[in-house]
C-alpha cells in the first residue's frame, strides 16, 4: 500500500541557506523544523530529504563531506524523534560541472527525478503527498512528479498565503496549522 510523502528541500527548509553548506559546524536548523516534520510523520508520512548538490560538481566540496554532514543531519533529526527515510542529491550541473559533472540530469530541480527516486523507493502516492521548498525550481519539480501539495517557504510573509498552484508559508509552524486544518489541502490550479 502506498503512503504520502514530505519530500523536503534542504537549504533554506531544514537549515539556514548560506550557500554550498558542507560543514556540520556551519549548520544552523531553521526554528520550527522538527515539529513540523513530526507532525508529519505522526500522520504517517514517510520523509525524504530531496537537495541540488551542485557544489559536488563544481568541486567546491566532496561527496564525503555531503555524506558526513547528512550522516549528522540524520542523527539530529532522530535524536529529536524523526526518522529521515531517504536523502536525495544530484551532483550536476549543465553549465558549472566539471568533468563527467559537466551534464544535464532529470535529478537536478527543476527535474522531478529526486523526487520519482524517492516515489520508488519508498512507495508513495504522490498524489497525496507534499513538497516543501524555498525557491520556484523546488515546487516546479514536484509539479513534475506530481507531487498533490506545494509548499513555498518565505519567511519574508506572515502566516499561509495562496499561491497560483501552490501554498506559501511564513514558518514552519504555518505549515504545521496548513496540515491540522486539513490533512490533504487541494492545491488551486
Ligand atoms: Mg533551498
Amino acid at each position: 500500500m502506498l503512503r504520502p510523502g514530505l519530500l523536503l528541500d534542504r537549504d533554506g527548509v531544514i537549515n539556514e541557506e548560506i550557500g554550498y553548506l558542507h560543514r556540520i559546524e556551519d549548520c544552523r536548523f531553521i526554528d520550527g523544523i522538527f515539529e513540523m516534520t513530526r507532525a508529519f510523520a505522526r500522520r504517517g508520512f514517510a520523509l525524504a530529504i530531496v537537495t541540488n548538490q551542485a557544489g559536488i560538481g563544481r568541486g567546491l566540496y566532496g561527496l564525503d563531506a555531503f555524506e558526513t554532514l547528512m550522516r549528522w543531519v540524520r542523527d539530529t533529526f532522530a535524536h529529536h524523534g524523526v526518522t529521515i527515510d531517504a536523502v536525495y542529491h544530484c551532483p550536476d550541473h549543465p553549465s558549472y560541472g566539471i568533468g563527467a559533472y559537466r551534464r544535464e540530469n532529470s535529478w537536478r530541480k527543476p527535474g522531478p527525478g529526486m523526487l520519482l527516486q524517492a516515489a520508488a523507493d519508498l512507495g508513495l502516492d504522490l498524489a497525496q503527498s507534499w513538497c516543501i521548498g524555498d525557491r520556484a525550481s523546488d515546487l516546479e519539480a514536484g509539479r513534475a512528479a506530481g507531487v498533490g501539495t506545494l509548499v513555498l517557504l518565505d519567511r519574508s510573509v506572515r502566516g499561509l498565503a495562496r499561491g497560483c498552484a501552490h501554498w506559501v508559508a511564513g514558518s514552519h509552524s504555518a505549515i504545521v496549522e496548513l496540515l491540522e486544518i486539513d490533512g490533504r489541502p487541494a492545491v488551486a490550479t
